[in-house]
């Protein structure tokens, strides 16, 4: 078999590597994405679908900048996606809010916001409380263990399942090659010149991007980097479809474009066992039933577990390798959220060669793991 060659060799066709390789083809790059397939762990077919800037970044103002950067630039990622695909990826941005049931709870929350806020310096963060009549006027049916809300402006939800498909749709007929059931687990890797094999041949590039999720821990050492990722588990619940009720998103409680009610999410430290167990459902309907009791009357008629890609910050890994220029990493553990920062400008950043400073907190020397030689 001969070799193929490209400018970029994107491995993990999940949100991230599907972002950043659409990404690519719009630097005019000649772009490969590889990915192992359905018997891998993947991420961008179990989550949540939140667009969400409320609560993150604490201890990290670069992440809160990061995120806000990519929430804001979602309106764009809709237009340019449905331009080219013509697929709607059902963006809404109304705000979101987190709800509290205690007056301890919403003391913890507001401290978190005004130490982001505080965080974003000249950038603002604009955050409010919101109680009583004005909370019930604006979620219908809100019940009454809820005792307020903090509500952020940034933050919204779509549909996951197809921005990850129109980001491949996007990617093919911008002259991607997408390529399935190409597992990498071995490479050559020299400075710029980058070899990996998969079932249909070499593939050689000048640049690799590792976007294979929590398969990245294993590959990024092959290429002089490190990602210390883990999984972590999230059980979500979808009701059967209702009345368009619900006019934003909250943490854990989000009314699809269909109508159905999607309640999640647990986080759980359970290795890769993918297992859904009931005691885990029941507390979410639970936590569910206490913000709004009208969705007892709702039968659930689905459930799923998926394994987030954690890092022990939970903050994203950004880097190129020292030893292997050329060879980028890229996990993060809100892939939907972030899929505009990727394609707009972490993308252009590997098409240039260099990460841009301003993600200089994010790389691996930051857990004191060693980049293998
Ligand atoms: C329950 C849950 C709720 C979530 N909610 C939200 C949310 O509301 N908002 C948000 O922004 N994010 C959310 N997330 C996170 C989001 O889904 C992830 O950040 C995102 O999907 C990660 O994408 P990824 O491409 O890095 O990983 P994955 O989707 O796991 O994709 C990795 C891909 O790499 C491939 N791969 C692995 N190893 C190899 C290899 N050796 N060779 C080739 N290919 C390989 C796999 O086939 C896979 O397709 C949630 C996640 C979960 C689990």
């Amino acid at each position: 078999m001969t070799a193929q060659v490209y400018d970029a060799a994107v491995v993990g066709g999940g949100l991230v590597g599907s972002a950043i390789a659409w990404g690519l083809t719009r630097q005019g790059l000649a772009v490969a994405l590889l990915d192992e397939g359905d018997v891998a762990f993947r991420a961008s077919r179990g989550n949540f679908a939140l667009v969400w800037v409320q609560g993150k970044g604490d201890g990290q103002p670069a992440y809160t900048r990061w995120t806000r950067f990519s929430a804001a630039e979602w309106p764009r990622l809709r237009d340019a996606l449905g331009e080219a695909t013509g697929i709607e990826t059902e963006l809404h941005q109304p705000g979101g809010v987190h709800l509290c049931f205690s007056d301890a709870e919403i003391e913890e929350r507001l401290a978190l916001l005004e130490r982001l806020r505080q965080g974003a310096g000249n950038h603002g963060y604009e955050y409010r409380l919101i109680q009583g009549s004005e909370l019930a006027d604006m979620l219908p049916g809100i019940g009454p263990k809820v005792i307020g809300a903090t509500w952020t402006p940034y933050d919204g939800h779509v549909n996951s399942l197809k921005l990850l498909h129109a980001l491949h749709r996007a990617f093919v007929s911008a002259g991607g090659r997408y390529l399935p059931n190409a597992r990498i687990a071995a490479a050559t890797a020299r400075p710029h010149d980058f070899r990996l094999g998969t079932p249909s041949g070499e593939i050689l590039a000048s640049r690799v991007v590792l976007a294979a999720g929590l398969g990245n821990r294993a590959l990024a050492p092959l290429f002089g980097l490190a990602a210390p990722v883990v999984p972590n588990k999230g059980q979500v619940l979808v009701t059967e479809r209702a009345r368009q009720i619900l006019p934003l998103p909250t943490t854990f409680i989000r009314q699809t474009g269909e109508g159905t009610i999607m309640l999640g999410d647990s986080k759980e430290d359970a290795g890769f066992d993918l297992s859904q167990s009931p005691d885990v459902m029941a507390t979410i309907a639970a936590r569910a039933v206490a913000s709004f009791p009208w969705l007892a009357d709702l039968n659930i008629v689905r459930a799923w577990s998926a394994l987030r890609v954690m890092s022990a910050d939970g903050f994203p890994i950004y880097e190129q390798s020292r030893t292997c220029p050329g060879a980028f990493v890229a996990n993060c553990h809100s892939g939907v959220t972030l899929a505009a920062a990727h394609a707009f400008a972490l993308a252009p950043m590997i098409a240039e060669g260099e990460l841009d400073p301003m993600l200089a907190p994010f790389t691996a020397a930051r857990f004191d793991v060693p980049a293998a030689a």
